[in-house]
């Protein structure tokens, strides 16, 4: 029986990239990108088009986009924050647009300084602009805080899936329910996303966990077995958490990759190669922490030939 796919979505150089510090040199990001897409890795998040001030790390927004676009089959997103950033990703090529939004309303007003309905309103705004280019451009939503807050604590349900519905009736090509602050486990990321493929038929569903609190590769297990076939994941966990200093990033693609091949998906992707990426990183950021089970422990020894 053929192996089901699923996509690993390497997401490092937008939400790794933003929890640290340091500036990597354009060309060590594009060295990134081209090792990854080596490996098998297909779809990057690869920016966001915020102020350069406001994130020097991802200044050279356009010429990564540029790079990742000169990649064959690979589909290039990049988060915008508002609409001038939506038109400077477009500007620059790619092909995904991905707007997050928050389940929490003190969430959303202190990550962008707006409401919840303010901010659906600027998606619909944003969903207008793609729209009026010649090229087809896919919008992604993504809900962050799906599964609780750090300020408000729990986040309802409801809440999500009706923030989910209207973004779905917006226009959204995609949904991706985010644990921002590693609040989910797996009984909770499993009903959730059940309920949302209920709700939103058959709209993609995308799975963006944190290692936050040890429960990533287990969080993003429930989510396939609630059908998703798609995951955000770091290599080497990269990042970390804003509200949480000290704590681990996003899952680690590495294992991320491992964990749903072992369980029998095909993500087309070489480990091994993955895992050897990871050098980059390790040039960059020679002080900043790299995660991940597998390159410290390697694979297992395959079985023994009869
Ligand atoms: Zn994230």
């Amino acid at each position: 029986m053929p192996r089901e796919r699923i996509s690993v979505r390497e997401v490092g150089l937008r939400d790794g990239l933003q929890s640290v510090a340091a500036v990597m040199p354009t060309a060590k990001k594009c060295e990134w990108l081209s090792r990854e897409h080596a490996a098998g890795i297909r779809e990057f998040e690869v920016t966001s088009f915020v102020p350069a001030r406001l994130l020097p790390q991802l200044a050279d927004a356009d010429a990564v986009v540029e790079h990742a676009l000169g990649l064959r089959g690979a589909t290039v997103a990049a988060l915008v924050p508002n609409l001038r950033g939506a038109e400077r990703a477009l500007a620059a090529g790619v092909h995904k647009i991905a707007v997050v939004i928050s389940a929490s309303e003190s969430h959303n007003r202190a990550n962008v300084h707006a409401s919840v309905a303010d901010s659906v309103a600027q998606f619909r705004r944003i969903v207008a602009c793609a729209r009026a280019t010649e090229r087809k451009i896919s919008i992604s939503a993504g809900i962050s805080t799906a599964f609780g807050c750090g300020i408000e604590g729990a986040v309802s349900e409801d809440d999500v899936l009706r923030l989910a519905a209207t973004l779905a009736e917006a226009g959204a090509a995609e949904i991706t329910l985010a644990d921002t602050v590693g609040y989910g486990s797996p009984r909770v990321v499993h009903a959730l996303f059940a309920s949302a493929a209920r709700l939103l038929g058959g709209l993609p569903l995308v799975g963006h966990f944190h290692d936050t609190r040890g429960l990533g590769l287990a969080n993003a297990y429930a989510a396939t077995q609630a059908g998703v076939r798609a995951l955000d994941a770091s290599l080497a966990g990269l990042g970390g958490c804003p509200y949480a200093p000290g704590a681990t990033g996003n899952v680690v693609t590495e294992d991320l990759v491992f964990m749903l091949e072992a369980c029998g998906f095909d993500t087309g992707v070489d480990v091994e190669c993955l895992i050897g990426a990871r050098a980059v990183l390790a040039e960059a950021f020679p002080a900043e922490p790299l995660y991940g089970a597998l390159a410290k422990a390697g694979q297992p020894r395959p079985a023994r030939k009869e």
